[in-house]
């Protein structure tokens, strides 16, 4: 393989929401590019004026901050080859059309919808392939007028070679194409527009893209975009040679069928609003057709890029499994710093996203639990629901642990408990032996004697540790609660 600098390119279109494959694009042709100390461009592929929005781009970019992603090149850094935005660079693929026609790499196509579609069910019906039949290819001068004064209107075509197209997928291994399996195709439209099959690659060219890492779906295009390149280096875009590609595997979503990216599940931003961590969220797509080592499932993001080659991608489907997604984001939540932590909770302590009136909101006594906290979280947007007991003027009512630990005794227990708590130190270690000692009293033992307290206190059976939770909320509190809940339970 040639052994120029390597250069490669994430390239999206800005349509809809971003998803998890194409971070998964966005994230191999990072590591790979920032592994052997290349060059990373970022292109929009924006030439798609219907679907294309300038929110979807806004939000593109965003996201790749979110990730953490770097480039080279590209939106807000420039580059040599700017502008990156294809809808800025029109003029360049109107160029390249006229120069591939003209040296006889494309030609006019004059077919209408209907009479392809009608040649095309003909030559179904005769077992025969079922392309473009090269009907344009050969057109006179005289007919193409003819043409004309009909009143049609051509697209120019691409004239794919009469041999087949070979390659080394760089994961898939030699790929050949037969000739007939790949028809001559569209690269501008009737009305001039450029389509992604020319611009891609034109771009790939200018850019001196050396390697193109890109999904499995986009595998069939590759042999029209390698005759392609051929062209252009014939007539003199780009400096004459072809990347080498990699077409990263499936990933594959419930019940096995491939993880669309309309399906809920694929949303970055469903990622996002439920509190993954970046790190979480990447360590786990990197293994969506690559793996570090057998025996390790968490790493972080450097020793990735250290590692990550794309002869170590596997060309099996991979399979997307929320639970260990979750498990994964868990463990990095456990490994940030405390206050790093503090501050990634941030977002899920205010409003929209937390209950409780910004004033009411207590960063001190946050963080104090914050540390707890960390070791039990799978998403950051579980964090509101384990400190929510602080900031709430009154406790959840959560129907469920109410009838589970308010049976009857809890009454007993919880006023024997409310008088050992009174005369309580107030910290943790006092607490939990005023609570035992009342639990004794009832014979009862801690785990028993805890519930009702808890419910009474937080609202929930389960949550944070409860004594170190009471030391926090402090004495006053706590016993206001207790009191409301034996009011309650004499009602
Ligand atoms: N804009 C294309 C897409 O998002 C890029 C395909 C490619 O990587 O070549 O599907
Ligand atoms: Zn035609």
């Amino acid at each position: 393989m040639a052994s120029a600098p390597v250069r490669v390119r994430f390239c999206p279109s800005p349509t809809g929401n971003p998803h998890v494959g194409l971070v998964r694009t966005a994230l191999f042709n990072w590591a790979f590019a920032r592994h052997h100390g290349g060059t990373l461009v970022f292109r929009i592929e924006d030439t798609d004026a219907a679907r294309d929005s300038e929110e979807s781009y806004e939000q593109l970019l965003d996201s790749m901050r979110w990730l953490g992603f770097d480039w080279d090149e590209g939106p807000e850094v420039g580059g040599p080859h700017a502008p990156y935005r294809q809808s800025q660079r029109m003029d360049i693929y109107a160029d390249v059309a006229r120069r591939l026609q003209e040296a006889g790499h494309a030609y006019e196509c004059y077919c209408t919808t209907e009479e392809l579609e009608q040649r095309r069910e003909a030559a179904r019906a005769a077992g025969k392939p079922s392309g473009y039949d090269g009907a344009c290819r050969e057109l006179t001068a005289e007919q193409a007028d003819a043409h004309r004064r009909e009143g049609r209107e051509p697209i120019v075509r691409f004239r794919m070679p009469d041999e087949p197209v070979t390659f080394t997928d760089l994961v898939r291994g030699e790929l050949t194409f037969a000739p007939e399996n790949v028809p001559d195709f569209g690269i501008v439209r009737a009305n001039g527009a450029p389509l992604y099959t020319l611009v891609n690659p034109v771009d790939d060219a200018l850019m001196e893209i050396t390697h193109v890492l890109r999904g499995e779906d986009l595998l069939s295009s590759t042999p029209r975009q390698i005759a392609l390149y051929r062209a252009l280096a014939e007539i003199g875009v780009g400096n004459g040679t072809t990347p080498a590609f990699g077409h990263l595997p499936y990933v594959m979503g419930e019940g096995n069928k491939k993880l669309s990216k309309r399906d809920p599940q694929a949303s970055l931003n469903l990622y996002r609003e439920r509190g993954f961590v970046p790190a979480g969220l990447l360590n786990y797509l990197s293994l969506l057709g690559w793996s570090l080592s057998a025996d390790r499932d968490v790493f972080g993001i450097d020793e990735m890029v250290a590692a990550f080659d794309i002869d170590g991608v596997n060309a099996n489907p991979a399979r997307f499994d929320l639970k260990k997604a979750e498990a994964i984001n868990a463990d990095h939540i456990r490994m940030m710093d405390v206050a790093d932590f503090v501050a990634a909770c941030e977002p899920w302590l205010k409003a929209p996203h937390a209950p409780w009136a910004p004033e009411k909101f207590d960063p001190k006594a946050f963080e104090e639990l914050a540390p707890l906290a960390q070791t039990r979280l799978t998403v950051l947007s579980d964090i509101t629901a384990n400190v929510d007991f602080l900031f709430l003027d009154e406790p959840v009512e959560d129907e469920a642990s109410w009838t589970k630990a308010m049976k009857p005794g809890a009454d007993a227990l919880l006023k024997t408990a409310r008088e050992k708590l009174a005369d309580a130190d107030w910290n943790a270690e006092a607490l939990k032996q005023a609570v035992i000692t009342a639990g004794e009293e009832h014979g009862l033992k801690l785990g028993k004697a805890q519930a009702p307290v808890r419910v009474a206190v937080t609202g929930r059976t389960v949550g944070l540790p409860l004594f170190e939770s009471l030391e926090v909320l402090g004495r006053e509190r706590t016993l206001a609660r207790v009191d409301a809940a034996l009011a309650k339970l004499a009602a």
